[in-house]
């Protein structure tokens, strides 16, 4: 029996990109005819004419399947459900975009049929066409979250991968509400690929991400990963008690051997608005981590599922 290859592509208003994406990886999967393959596309709630793109391509091809979202739950939603729902023995997850080149799969396949692997990955070794701040955070982003957790994270990894659906059924297993795939993909171990390539620039529409969503995309990142900003805090607070205690002795000892007078009202200001604010911080940093929990304790389902061309899909999840 043929071996099947699962695509799962997540898109939120990616009219545009489709056809393009469709076109390329249909012409690409005809390199490879030993493999059987669906596609699985995700619609994270767009506000475009996605869905029906997506159904006219399911009306000509029965290898393509849909899956609506009631609304969007983000990529990491839309990966989630597609991890769900694929059957194939191979899984991949690529953007509609084409920044992730289905050119890649056919090497891919070949790296994980030779038994050696796991899961092949893939990497950006240039972040050509990217604003240069953008990259410099995102190198930063990448030395401290693999300083401070153990999920080993590649700088410039992308959610470009194919995977043995072992792997697949691992990462199903983790059912987090805050989800931080990156993250997760290293977590779970196994003997992963790393397969370099040039960025490639979006082929049409826009990109879903701003500087402050990535800002927040990479603290979430790390709450979700490390318990480092945790014992910071507490570290913190170790230290100030102990700079207190010596600046209480170095006050009394002055007061009693030279009799100084009550004076330096302006430095006592500037040390309770210190004070005040690291404790606000530290606070702030354990609110981040309850919230969390919140989320957690409340099992809310990652995804709704209001349309799809194939019943037997896990409409909820
Ligand atoms: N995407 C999604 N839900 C969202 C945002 C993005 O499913 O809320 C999809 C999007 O359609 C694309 C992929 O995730 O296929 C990557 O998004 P994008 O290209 O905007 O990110 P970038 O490549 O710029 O990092
Ligand atoms: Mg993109």
């Amino acid at each position: 029996m043929k071996k099947k290859i699962s695509l799962i592509i997540p898109c939120y208003n990616e009219e545009e990109s489709l056809p393009y994406f469709y076109k390329e990886t249909k012409s690409v999967l005809g390199t490879i005819p030993d493999y059987d393959a669906e596609f699985l596309f995700v619609n994270d709630g767009s506000k475009d004419r996605t869905l029906s793109v997506l159904k006219e391509l399911a009306s000509k091809d029965d290898r393509v399947k849909y899956l609506s979202f009631s609304r969007n739950f983000g990529k990491e939603a839309a990966m989630y459900a597609g991890f769900c729902n694929a059957t194939g023995n191979y899984v991949a997850v690529m953007d509609a975009d084409l920044q992730d080149p289905p050119s890649l799969l056919p090497e891919m396949l070949k790296i994980l049929e030779s038994g050696e692997y796991d899961s092949v990955a893939t990497r950006r070794v240039t972040r050509k066409g990217e604003p240069p701040i953008r990259s410099f955070f995102a190198r930063m982003f990448y030395k401290i979250i693999n300083k401070i957790s153990n999920a080993d994270i590649v700088d410039g990894a992308r959610d470009f991968r194919l995977m043995k659906q072992e792997m697949v059924d691992a990462i199903v297993e983790m059912s987090e509400y805050n989800r931080f795939s990156k993250g997760i993909f290293g977590w779970i171990g196994y003997r992963t690929y790393w397969f370099p390539y040039e960025n490639v620039e979006r082929v049409a529409g826009e990109t879903k991400w701003n500087f402050w969503k990535l800002f927040k995309y990479s603290l979430d990142g790390i709450v979700n990963f490390s318990q480092a900003p945790l014992t910071i805090a507490s570290w913190m607070g170790i230290l100030l008690t102990a700079l207190a205690f010596i600046m209480t002795v170095f006050v009394v000892v002055r007061r009693v051997v030279f009799g100084d007078p009550v004076a330096g009202w302006a430095s006592l200001v500037c040390i309770i608005v210190f004070l005040g604010g690291i404790q606000l911080f530290c606070l702030g940093i354990m609110g981040q981590y309850l919230a969390k929990m919140y989320m957690e304790t409340k099992k809310r389902p990652h995804f709704i599922i209001s349309e799809t061309n194939d019943e037997s899909m896990i409409k909820v999840k």
